[in-house]
């Protein structure tokens, strides 16, 4: 392996993945490194808590690319590899062990780690913080028919895995802090329509509590809660919101967006931190979204993979500004949904449905103006959902019956 690269990529996700493309895309012949802790190729996260439990796809369907892609593309992978430090002065990357790399351009894109529970027990080898291809295959092996499980979070991540499990016949009890499952994007409506989906198929939902301790009685854990309950269990899986992968950029002297909660590191709209040669995509940054006028991080697919790209022709000398509307979709049971633009629950919510609360079109306003669109079981509307936001226009209630048919 060489100790010199123009290009080095720190972070094997979807971003630093994309990245190699963006690159590639401008510049086939410099040297390009990818160094990512994970000990697998860059694969997508999405189906390690969807397709991979329903048979729609199998582990090796996840993969992003092959062997011989990045043989082709001309990249030297170091997988399994953590990388300890960042000097931008030198415009070095020390590895775990020691080993110094120099680099010409250097890409963060090293994402976010699972937050922990904080209550005692909460670092029990039977709880699992859910992010990885690995954590999936330990999460595999475990759930077998009958097997009871308590998913801690409502979010994203904690309402797809209790899905997951309950579709493969395990016993799954939810608790979660919020009154209803997905506060943060559901309307109270929705999220109570959906929450009563997942007690009509047999998940447990405790909804406005949390755990207070955690205790392994031989094969069991027991989760104890705010509410006195106890919980008992063969094992526990955790889905509440990561931390977004900062640490590099901070002791390199970067500046963070650190005063806002969950901040990211700082990029601006060609997607450069502070220093000119250090660039950062995916879950870890805070960039300028002009559509919104804010300066906003996403934890979602989409954009992992539009940044990673766009960084990567930017590293590559394409000066583009990142222009970017965000995007997500998710599936909990047959409810499915794509969602465009700002969607917050506490923005004001008008919806047009088919069929109440399963099928139909969900519009988030600020100030009277559409800045976000849900579809709700109605596909192939995204472009359509982004062309009502970006217009900008103020959408009165009459205009929304016709804004999107459904
Ligand atoms: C189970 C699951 C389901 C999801 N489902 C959806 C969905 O349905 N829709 C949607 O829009 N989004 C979904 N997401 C979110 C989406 O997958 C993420 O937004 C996306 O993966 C972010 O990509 P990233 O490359 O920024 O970060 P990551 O995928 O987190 O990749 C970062 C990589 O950097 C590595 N790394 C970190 N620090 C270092 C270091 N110091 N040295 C070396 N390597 C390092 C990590 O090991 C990791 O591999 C889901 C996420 C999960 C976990």
């Amino acid at each position: 392996m060489k100790q010199k690269y123009d290009y080095v990529i720190v972070g094997g996700g979807l971003a630093g993945a994309s990245a190699i493309e963006g690159i590639r895309s401008l510049d086939r012949n410099r040297t390009v490194l990818l160094a990512g802790a994970d000990p697998n190729p860059p694969y997508d996260r999405p189906p390690l808590s969807k397709q991979l439990w329903t048979g729609k796809k199998k582990p090796e369907q996840i993969f992003l690319h092959d062997d011989a892609w990045y043989r082709e593309a001309g990249v030297d992978l170091r997988l399994g590899t953590t990388v300890r430090e960042l000097d931008v002065s030198d415009k070095v990357i020390v590895l775990e062990g020691g080993e110094r790399i120099e680099y010409g351009k250097l890409l963060l894109a090293t994402g976010g780690q699972p937050r922990r529970l904080t209550a005692p027990g909460g670092d029990l080898p039977r709880i699992r913080y859910f992010r990885t291809y690995d954590d999936y295959r330990w999460l595999r092996e475990r759930a077998t028919p009958g097997a009871r499980a308590v998913v801690v979070g409502g979010g994203f991540i904690g309402s797809e895995i209790a899905a997951a499990l309950s579709l493969n016949g395990v016993k799954v009890t939810m608790i979660f802090p919020e009154p209803y499952i997905a506060q943060r994007v559901f309307p109270e409506g929705l999220g109570r329509a959906v929450q009563d989906e997942y007690r009509s198929r047999g998940v447990t939902v405790l909804a406005g509590d949390i755990p207070v301790s955690f205790e392994e009685t031989g094969k069991a854990i027991v989760v104890r809660t705010r509410e006195g309950r106890d919980l008992e269990a063969d094992f526990a899986v955790a889905g509440i919101g990561i931390v977004p992968g900062i640490s590099l950029a901070l002791g390199a002297g970067l500046a963070s967006n650190g005063v806002v909660p969950g901040g990211g590191i700082r990029v601006n709209e060609f997607l450069a931190t502070s220093n000119p040669d250090v660039y950062a995509a995916g879950d870890n940054a805070s960039f300028p979204a002009k559509a919104l006028g804010d300066m906003i991080r996403i934890e979602h697919w989409d954009n992992a993979l539009a940044q990673g790209k766009a960084a990567g022709r930017n590293m590559a000398g394409a000066g583009e500004p990142f222009e970017y509307l965000p995007y997500f979709f998710s599936d909990l049971f047959d409810f499915g949904y794509e969602a465009a633009g700002l969607v917050d629950a506490r923005l004001p919510t008008r919806a047009v449905w088919k069929k109440e609360n399963e099928t139909g079109v969900v519009y988030y306003q600020r100030d009277g103006v559409v800045k976000g669109v849900m579809l709700c079981n109605v596909w192939g509307k995204v472009d359509e959902a982004r062309r009502v936001i970006s217009a900008g226009a103020r959408v009165e209630e009459t205009d929304l019956q016709t804004a999107i048919a459904v």
